[in-house]
């Protein structure tokens, strides 16, 4: 008997993707019964779900942001492992997008589709490299799915913060960095690079660090930039979410430079409506080479594009022979971009 066809049993819902044979959903938008969760930011771990399985670090990271909300029963499954649901077996790979992020594995009598969450596939120090699996259809997110998006080298992008920071001696450099991920990501690149003078928290931000310091991501001394001198941050470098680099809370910072961490950062126009002064094009997320290269590297002969620019990854999987189409997986706005 010929395998099913993915389409037969895993399709989208008003709740998100469903897998009809095991009853579950992948990263739903709304609370359900049975939940697989890829990654924790906030538009694909929601609370409120009955059961919930997930990686044990993104468990970690929806009982720190929900407490008891992070849902009825948690199941930790971790790299590799394989969990039966009914008839379907699911397994997490690494996705490396951020510390726990997974592609959920899904095999229904051996027809198997990849569902990858988000991901990138440069280095990232503070999680476990993406695992290409082999599969039927590989689902991919396309947030930088346009030729335009190529991301330069991280270490470019530190070295010109850096570059910055001995530039201006008496003011601060203020880096707006989502929570989850970017922030801890911006730390570990510094140092790597050298940087080993303490940094300043926004307040906001002080959880997950800890977090991925119990986790085993070594970040060096960090500071609570509430209550320090404009004397102790002249020269400093202070990391805040990027809602509060504009607002009174940065007024307490000597002179700051706005710095924003972000691969939209590529884009000039939105540094500059955003008054960002120091754009760090430093993303969580493939840029176009990554994913047209993961394509290649998953070696699936049909692939399913969603949240972002769906339109030319489908025309450039066609391209090059693979049957494509995009996904209307809508509301996932990303947090971390
Ligand atoms: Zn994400
Ligand atoms: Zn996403």
């Amino acid at each position: 008997m010929a395998a099913p066809h993915p389409e037969t049993w895993l399709r989208v819902t008003p709740s998100g993707l469903y897998c009809e044979p095991g009853d579950f959903f992948v990263d739903p938008k709304q609370p359900v019964d049975r939940a697989v969760i890829t990654h924790g930011h906030s538009d694909h771990a929601r609370p409120g779900n009955a059961h919930v399985l997930a990686t044990p670090e993104t468990l970690a990271i929806m009982r720190q942001r929900y407490g008891n909300d992070a849902g009825g029963s948690l199941q930790e499954m971790r790299y590799g492992e394989t969990v039966t649901i009914s008839t379907v077996s699911v397994k997490l790979c690494p996705a490396g997008h951020v510390l726990g992020s997974a592609q959920a594995v899904l095999e229904y009598q051996d027809s198997r589709v990849v569902v990858s969450g988000d991901y990138k596939r440069r280095r990232d120090p503070t999680c476990a490299p993406f695992e290409p699996q082999p599969c039927d259809v590989f689902i991919t997110e396309a947030t930088f799915g346009l030729p335009v998006f190529r991301h330069p080298p991280d270490r470019h992008e530190i070295d010109r913060l850096l570059h910055s920071l001995h530039l201006y001696r008496e003011r601060c450099q203020l880096v707006g960095v989502y929570a989850l991920g970017k922030c801890q990501r911006v730390i570990a690149l510094l140092r790597e690079a050298g940087y080993d003078a303490p940094i300043y928290l926004h307040g906001a931000l002080a959880g997950l660090c800890e977090l991925y310091e119990q986790h085993g991501v070594a970040l060096g001394l960090l500071l609570p930039a509430t209550g320090a001198t404009k004397a102790e941050l002249a020269g400093k470098i202070v990391l805040a979410p990027p809602g509060a680099t504009a607002d009174r809370w940065s007024r307490r910072l000597p002179d700051p430079v706005s710095a924003l961490a972000s691969g939209w950062m590529r884009v000039k126009q939105r540094a500059k409506a955003r008054g960002v002064e120091l754009p760090l094009v430093i993303s969580d997320h493939a840029d176009w080479d990554e994913l047209t290269q993961t394509l290649v590297d998953v070696g699936a002969p049909e692939v399913w594009v969603t949240h972002g620019n769906e339109e030319a990854l489908v025309h450039y999987a066609t391209g090059i022979g693979l049957k494509a189409r995009a996904l209307a997986l809508f509301g996932y706005e990303d947090e971390e971009e």
